[in-house]
Order: structure tokens, then C-alpha cells, then sequence
């Protein structure tokens, strides 16, 4: 309760504060003290949707607004803690703007984060891949490497922030730190990277893991909600089962692409340069190849494994067995 001339005059200045910020074009009320806040450029990457928490602490989750939205909201809202949902580029893209506040990340963030050269490594499989990675992602955008961060949080484990009751759920497979979170008073599920984009699940760093990415989609969808929120679409408040049964699907469709591609023997380059995900949309070609190159590794070790594919002279071939 504010007492006195001087103390009202801040609840004054802090409730107009909160109305500026509820009244913005790119905030969305959630519940009671949680919001969506949207990234530039439709939350598309480089960019993500920020999750804000109010109440005894100003929370953001993720730092994929960019420097510019960032830095508005902590004038409006002063943030106090900063959580990473993993460490893409896009969701750690302007964590520096709150470099002076508590910063928790994922258990099994790597140190890597300190080290862009060592980030560049973890998300390519070649040193020189890895040098155009940083030129174009990490200094690119302008990221900069983590520091030590001030807690970290694994699966399972109840963090008590704003007003909130965030349980955080171990998501790999997207990536090895990947995590969601529900939080359990209002029954906001932030499905991260689980993004229900068209484009489909995304797998193509080294360390993705396309069953292990199944698995946690099957585990997140089963937790009970009453919204699902991603962090590059918006958010979902009916029939979430079936958005996420439908991009599971193209998991399958994945598969079923390559399997297609090699109706005749081919070449993994062969496939590659199809395009069979990308459809050859992403602007930058090397990127598009590198990460496109995972994915179509991974589905041919899948698909080898189960008999689906053979795999002669360095040519894959559909074996025309049934396919699910
Ligand atoms: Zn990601």
C-alpha cells in the first residue's frame, strides 16, 4: 500500500507506467501478470516473442526482442531477472541490455555461451562453418557471449518469480538445453520453440536430436493447459492438442520427403541442394545449407536405421517398403 505525499506520487507515476505498458500494440495479456510481448518482424528469427512476469519481481523470459524493444520495456517495467529458454541466437540475441540483473539459464547450457568462436562450433560441424557462423549470427547480430550466469534451473524445478509459479520443463531434442515451462496458476503453457510455425519443427544443429525432439513434444502437449504459447507465433487458446498433433505430423512429413527424394539413388549434397525443408527460402544460401545439411543427415541415419533406405556408394534409395 502506498502511504504519504511523496510515495503516492511513485504509485502515480508507476500505475501510469503499467497502463503504458498494458496499451502497447505488441503486448498481449496473457493472464494476471504475465504478457506476450511480440518481437520485431512478426517474432520471426533472429527475433522471438518475450515473456513478461510482474509482481514482487519484474520477470522477462528470453531476450529475442532486440536491443531497441528490450530497452523500452526495462524503462517502462524495470526488469530484475532474465531467463533463457535455451541458447539459440534468437533467444539470447540482446541479453546484454540486462547484463546488470540476474540472469539464469538451463542447467545444460554449455559453457560455449561465453565463447562465440565455441558457439559457432556447437551449431555447425566444421571449423570453417563455424567461422561464418559467428560473421554472420554471432557478430552479425550483434550477439554477444554470455556471461556466468547468476542461477541455473533443470528440469523439474519451481521457480518463484513476479507472482508466478514457473515449473520448467527439459525439452531437448530442438536443442540440448532446450526448455518450456508452465506456469501453474494460470495455466500458461510456453512451449518455446515447440513454435506451431508452418515451417515445422527445427532441427539442424549438430546436437538436434529428431526423436528425442518427438518425445518432448509428446511429453509438453500431455501437460495440462489452458493456453500454449510459443515463441514465434502467437498464442494458442483452443484446441491445442490438435496444433500440436498437427505439427508433430510434419515430423512424419519430413520423412516422407526424403524418402520421395529417393525414389532414385542420390547423394546427400544431391538431396540437400532439393531443398526439401527450406524450399530454398532462406536468403542466405551457406546458412540454409548447413542447417538444411543437418536435417536431411539426421532423417537419412533415421531412415537407413529402419530399414526404409539403402544406402550404396554413398547413394540413398527408397527401398519401397511401407512407410508411416
Ligand atoms: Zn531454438
Amino acid at each position: 500500500m502506498c502511504q504519504g505525499k511523496r510515495v503516492n506520487e511513485e504509485c502515480n507515476m508507476n500505475s501510469s507506467k503499467f497502463v503504458k505498458f498494458e496499451s502497447r500494440d505488441d503486448v498481449i495479456r496473457l493472464a494476471d501478470k504475465f504478457y506476450l510481448i511480440q518481437g520485431p518482424n512478426q517474432s520471426r528469427f533472429p527475433f522471438c516473442n518475450g515473456f513478461l512476469l510482474t509482481g514482487q519481481n519484474t520477470v522477462l523470459i528470453d531476450a529475442g526482442l532486440g536491443e531497441a524493444k528490450i530497452s523500452e520495456i526495462d524503462k517502462l517495467m524495470r526488469i530484475d531477472i532474465l531467463i533463457i529458454s535455451h541458447s539459440h541466437p534468437d533467444h539470447i540475441l540482446a541479453w546484454h541490455v540486462l547484463k546488470d540483473r540476474h540472469i539464469l539459464l538451463p542447467k545444460e547450457t554449455p559453457e560455449a555461451v561465453k565463447d562465440l568462436k565455441l558457439l559457432g562450433r556447437r551449431f555447425t560441424s566444421t571449423a570453417e562453418r563455424a567461422e561464418y557462423w559467428v560473421r554472420r549470427i554471432g557478430d552479425g547480430l550483434g550477439i554477444q557471449p554470455l556471461q556466468d550466469p547468476d542461477g541455473r534451473f533443470c528440469d523439474g524445478e519451481l521457480l518463484e518469480v513476479g507472482d508466478a509459479k514457473l515449473e520448467a520443463i527439459h525439452a531437448p531434442g530442438h536443442l540440448n538445453d532446450h526448455y518450456c515451462f508452465i506456469e501453474q496458476r494460470s495455466g500458461i503453457l510456453l512451449t518455446t520453440d515447440i513454435d506451431f510455425g508452418s515451417f515445422g519443427p527445427w532441427y539442424g544443429n549438430p546436437e538436434c536430436d529428431i526423436e528425442l525432439f518427438e518425445q518432448s513434444v509428446k511429453k509438453v502437449m500431455k501437460i495440462p493447459h489452458r493456453q500454449a504459447c510459443s515463441s514465434h507465433s502467437p498464442p494458442i487458446k483452443e484446441n491445442t492438442t490438435e496444433k500440436f498433433e498437427s505439427w508433430l505430423a510434419v515430423f512424419r512429413l519430413h520423412r516422407k520427403k526424403i524418402l520421395e527424394l529417393c525414389e532414385f539413388p542420390r547423394t546427400i549434397e544431391q538431396i540437400v541442394a532439393e531443398s526439401p525443408f527450406y524450399r530454398d527460402r532462406f536468403q542466405d544460401k551457406v546458412m540454409q545449407n548447413m542447417f538444411e545439411g543437418q536435417m536431411v543427415q539426421k532423417n537419412l541415419a533415421m531412415l537407413v536405421r529402419d530399414g526404409l533406405l539403402e544406402v550404396s556408394h554413398g547413394k540413398y534409395q527408397n527401398n519401397n517398403r511401407a512407410t508411416s
